[in-house]
């Protein structure tokens, strides 16, 4: 039996990311397959025969995540190379797809060269990670990653009343295994996806490594002041929570830029009802802060209190009623040996720009609080995602997919090293 380097095919590799398409495609090019939807149960089918065909002993645990795993010489848990199939309703083709098809190419170009690992390599497919249909976003991996329960992960909804569970069950796709990080543990995960920011389509880079994930807060802040008419109340009685409300927008990014940190501002209401010729009575708005270090972060925060209470003080009557956490995630830092395996990996595939810091969420994300985790980015143009015009090139996709290649046979064999 000759045995030969495994090598991923650039033009199988792209036929089958436009073919898997098919499902959930768009008339303008991009895609709308959410989670768990007939589309998506679609391409769930064929990616479980497309590995069952290849060989693989796929399972799927109680979330709806699949595991197709490709055997080692040795029972060890698999090191995974996983995304998620699921797209925003004005999805493209590359957000998370790619990341899966990648683990199926790379799972036919170990077949291919009849290659042999010590440790199973899987492909793994979680489930709803984007979050559109069902709120929160990497639902699969989380409940996986223990950091949800699984109570939680089925009973949510979509905005239809219909739950995770249901539709799980109606798909034939609610395995019998835990979806836990414990009775199925992964050795590793690698994680190819598109960049969706502009830094390497800036920089005229294909890939580059992935070293982290900005952690982030996200506050609900009510301002309260006092409504009043519009055309009787002269300035200096007014108890006006949208002037200061004003002030804190101007000031929160000042902050966040002085602290190398982000800060957005998405949401903004009232609980009172609002009218064209009264001063507001209150302002209820949403504070999303980003950062790269937890230090930074612990800092962004405290600025941003310290900074606002001082603002809206200022402001004779109004005063911060209420500021509420909704969500925090801390940053995450990937593991030093996955990630130097993806940069070394790039390096010989092509340019490869500075490790990067994630500034979207991923699976990976909860996949690194249990196992060595790294990810690896591929350019997009302009930086786009979340939209039909989402796009990376057939060349930085075979880049990518060939960097994850070598990053994963690099990791195993060092483990394999370690091994008695
Ligand atoms: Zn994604």
């Amino acid at each position: 039996m000759t045995i030969t380097t495994p090598k991923t095919d650039s033009q199988r590799m792209n036929a089958t990311l436009q073919s898997s398409c098919q499902w959930g495609s768009t008339p303008d090019g991009g895609m709308n397959r959410l989670a768990l939807n007939d589309d998506d149960a679609r391409v769930r089918r064929w990616f479980i025969s497309e590995t069952k065909a290849l060989g693989c002993s796929v399972s799927i645990d109680a979330m709806g995540n699949i595991f197709a795993v490709r055997p080692g010489r040795r029972n060890l848990p698999p090191i995974a190379v996983g995304s998620h199939l699921d797209t925003q309703p004005t999805g493209g083709r590359y957000d998370g797809i790619l990341g899966v098809l990648a683990g199926l190419e790379i799972l036919k170009a170990l077949q291919a060269a009849q290659y042999e690992t010590d440790y199973p390599v899987a492909a793994v497919c979680w489930t709803n990670e984007e979050g559109a249909r069902f709120v929160p976003s990497c639902l699969g991996s989380g409940v996986y990653a223990g950091d949800m329960s699984l109570e939680y992960g089925h009973t949510r909804t979509d905005t239809a009343g219909v739950s995770v569970r249901s539709e799980l069950e109606r798909h034939d796709m609610l395995g019998s295994m835990p979806a836990s990080h414990t009775s199925n543990p992964l050795s590793a995960h690698f994680e190819l996806h598109i960049e969706q920011g502009p830094i390497l389509f800036e920089a005229g880079l294909p890939v580059a490594a992935v070293s982290g994930v900005q952690g982030w807060r996200w506050f609900e802040i009510s301002l309260q002041g006092r409504g009043s008419h519009a055309g009787t109340t002269p300035f200096g009685y007014r108890r006006d929570p949208l002037i200061a409300f004003a002030k804190l927008v101007l000031a929160a990014e000042e902050i966040a830029k002085s602290h190398r940190g982000l800060c957005t501002i998405g949401r903004v209401g009232s609980a009172a009802i609002q009218s064209t010729n009264c001063v507001m009575d209150d302002v209820v708005f949403h504070l999303d802060i980003r950062h790269r270090q937890l230090e930074g972060m612990d800092a962004l925060e405290r600025a941003m209190r310290k900074e606002f209470a001082r603002i809206v003080g200022g402001e004779e009557g109004v005063e911060i009623a209420r500021w509420d956490t909704l969500s925090t995630v801390d940053p995450t830092v990937f593991d030093a040996d996955a990630v130097n395996c993806v940069r070394e990996a790039a390096r010989l595939t092509g340019t490869a720009h500075d490790d990067l810091v994630s500034g979207a969420g991923h699976d990976s994300v909860f996949t690194a609080r249990n196992c060595p985790t790294a990810m690896c980015f591929i350019r997009c143009r302009d930086g786009i995602s979340h939209h039909p015009s989402e796009y990376s090139t057939p060349e930085d996709i075979a880049i990518g997919t060939e960097t994850l290649l070598q990053a994963v046979l690099a990791y195993e064999s060092k483990m394999a090293a370690k091994l008695a």
